[in-house]
């Protein structure tokens, strides 16, 4: 942004060199010009402060989302890890607790305790599938 102050303190010094005159209609023009391109300088200035506020604002929410994101996806694959490879089922018929894999779980899985056929809610979920 200083690129713009530094042009318009040039114009302002060759404004200054002419002697312009405020009260000829050319003098009070050029004047005004250059007082109208310095308020657009400040415009643009306020502009680029609040653009690298907005940046910095910006940062912060997206390394704020990056942490609740590692936190879900973390979830997710304790999850997968944990779950659904074994799932804990307690049969029916004998009461045993028994840890059978989900892949393997269909409407002939049986106890291996008491070798009843057992039929769960995973079964028929796997069934729709
Ligand atoms: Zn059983």
């Amino acid at each position: 942004m200083d690129y713009l102050y530094e042009r318009i303190s040039y114009l302002k010094g060759l404004a200054d060199g002419l002697e312009l005159d405020q009260n000829t209609k050319e003098g009070k023009l050029l004047i005004h010009i250059v007082e109208a391109l310095e308020d657009f300088a400040d415009a643009i200035s306020d502009l680029e402060q609040e653009q690298l506020e907005l940046e910095n604002y910006v940062d912060v929410i997206d390394e704020d989302l990056a942490d609740v994101e590692e936190a879900i996806f973390e979830d997710e694959y304790d999850f997968y890890d944990d779950d659904v490879d074994y799932i804990e089922l307690e049969c029916p018929y004998c009461n045993e607790i028994l840890y059978i894999e989900d892949d393997m779980i269909d409407d002939d899985t049986e106890c291996p305790n008491c070798h009843e056929r057992i039929v769960t809610e995973y079964n028929d979920e796997d069934d729709e599938n």
